[in-house]
């Protein structure tokens, strides 16, 4: 990997090789711009990554994507990109199962298959195709109606059965943290399409398979990757991006900078408060992060034989009240959290499992990590297999702060701004009308969340750029 000459200037460089980043700089190197992406750690992916250990493979925090569909945004970016012939994809079937103490309902890869399961369930439930069927209407108009209205408000228009009304609303719990009467039913929607009814995509390899074949399309697309490489600072003149100063002060001339991190990081440290109007400034205090996770991995005996679909994402709840489980989390009373997310790999070799957690200091996680740990995995037992601790082999925790640790999210939010609907597409978040030519992408940006959003936003922002028409090829 060839090094920067301080001479040259790159007509953008990207902060950050998430997945936002990466499909941005593809997009742009492919078009033919000189390209820089500087990545503070020594692998791509930010939170799509994995690790070995004890000769375990775990993916860290993502543990499968959606929209590969047909038409799916997923599907046509890789496609696009040329990534699909890098990656061998594979789909759990059943995607998701939700399994509650009267319950078990699975979303198989045929919808019409996981309506009648749910039909047979809840037989005197009269509108539950008509209500798939909207989660999957791509019409601007008939889903511009949801901004309106919360999830909870759409169910209640839809179904009587309060326990239906609350198995559609837990798996939010794992993909955002938030519950139904909060989230709002347009977010609710499209996390519930892109998620759960076109879900459970998987790269043979881990997850760290789909961001290693997109930096090396990138590389091959002619950009430039720097691993290691900690941006300190978005040098700005006259309100418009010069280019960036890294950790070792070396400063790197571009036309264009785009931030695929954590927006408090980009404009608080890397632009600093003194160049944001006050107005913004306020906003931006006010914006409310996402849950973040209590993680658990754990490695498995090859005898473990687990009791559901191995590469499935369950989503195991013993109540059904959406309001104790969000005080649970909202009060940090973590041990009493009903619900785990949580998926036995395709192999049977690992188990991945996530609890929406808040911030705490390093000094609570000293004192609580190893009794949360332990708390969960005998929770998971009756998810997985009643002799599960006899086949465990490895197991460890990960908090938040080994989330902020490793990406600089933002007090470890997993999906970067609450789905809230007053935090939901604010455009000068993503594209500051005070500075020049500075952009960001990735899940900081409201527009997007999880795996196929912030690809989705990457390819955006890469369109947006193009379209300025300004740019032109060095080569
Ligand atoms: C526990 C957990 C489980 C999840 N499960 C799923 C799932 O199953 N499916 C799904 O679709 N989504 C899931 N998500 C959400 C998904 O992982 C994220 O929404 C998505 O990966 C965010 O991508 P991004 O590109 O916006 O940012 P990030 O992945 O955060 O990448 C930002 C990058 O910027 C780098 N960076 C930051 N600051 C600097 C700097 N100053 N200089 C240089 N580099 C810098 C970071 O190191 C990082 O690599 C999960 C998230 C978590 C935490």
């Amino acid at each position: 990997m060839s090094r920067h000459r301080s001479s040259e200037e790159y007509d953008a460089i990207i902060i950050g090789a998430g997945i936002g980043g990466l499909v941005c700089g593809c997009y742009l190197a492919k078009a033919g711009m000189k390209v820089l992406i500087c990545e503070q750690h020594h692998k791509p992916g930010g939170y799509c990554t994995s690790f070995k250990r004890k000769g375990f493979t775990f993916d860290a925090a993502p543990h499968c994507f959606g929209s590969y569909r047909e038409d799916g945004i997923m599907r046509k970016i890789l496609n696009d990109l040329g990534v699909d012939s890098k990656l061998n994809i594979i789909r759990a079937n059943p995607s998701d199962i939700i399994i509650t103490p009267d319950f078990k309902v699975s979303f198989s890869n045929d919808l019409e298959q996981t309506i009648d399961e749910f039909q047979n369930n809840f037989p005197n439930e009269r509108n539950l195709r008509k209500f798939f069927y909207l989660l999957l209407d791509t019409d601007p108009q008939s889903f511009s109606k949801l901004r309106r209205i919360t999830f909870r408000e759409l169910l209640d228009q839809y179904f009587v059965d309060e326990k239906l009304k609350s198995i559609l609303s837990l798996p939010f719990f794992g993909i955002g943290g938030l519950p139904s009467f909060l989230i709002s039913a347009f977010v609710g929607a499209k996390l519930f399409s892109e998620f759960l009814l076109d879900g459970g995509y998987y790269p043979i390899g881990g997850m760290q398979a789909l961001p290693d074949a997109l930096a090396e399309k990138f590389k091959e697309f002619g950009g430039e990757i720097h691993l290691s490489t900690l941006v300190k600072k978005i040098a700005i003149k006259e309100n418009k991006v010069t280019g960036v100063v890294l950790q070792n002060k070396e400063y790197i001339p571009a036309k264009y900078v785009i931030s695929n991190c954590d927006a408090r990081q980009t404009y608080l440290k890397l632009i600093g408060k003194e160049k944001l109007p006050k107005e913004f400034y306020e906003k931006l205090n006010n914006m409310i992060p996402s849950f973040s996770n209590f993680l658990i991995y754990i490695g498995l005996a090859s005898s473990f034989k687990p009791k559901f679909n191995p590469g499935s994402v369950l989503y195991y709840f013993t109540t059904y009240s959406i309001e104790n489980i969000y005080s649970s989390i909202k009060n940090g009373n973590f041990k009493n959290y009903c619900g785990l997310l949580l998926r036995v790999s395709h192999d049977k070799s690992t188990i991945f499992a996530g609890i929406p957690v808040i911030y705490k200091s390093k000094k609570y996680w000293k004192n609580y990590k190893s009794l949360l740990l332990e708390t969960f995995i005998e929770k998971m037992k009756i998810c997985t297999s009643e002799d599960l601790l006899e086949h465990i082999v490895h197991k460890e925790a990960a908090t938040p702060l080994t989330l902020e640790k490793y990406t600089l999210n933002y007090k470890g939010a997993s999906f970067g701004w609450s789905s809230i609907p007053s935090q939901f597409g604010i455009p000068e978040f993503r594209r500051p009308s005070f500075i020049q030519n500075l952009y960001l992408t990735g899940h900081w940006t409201t527009f997007g969340v999880g795996i196929s959003g912030t690809a989705y936003i990457g390819c955006d922002t890469a369109k947006i750029l193009l379209r300025k028409g300004k740019m032109k090829s060095h080569g």
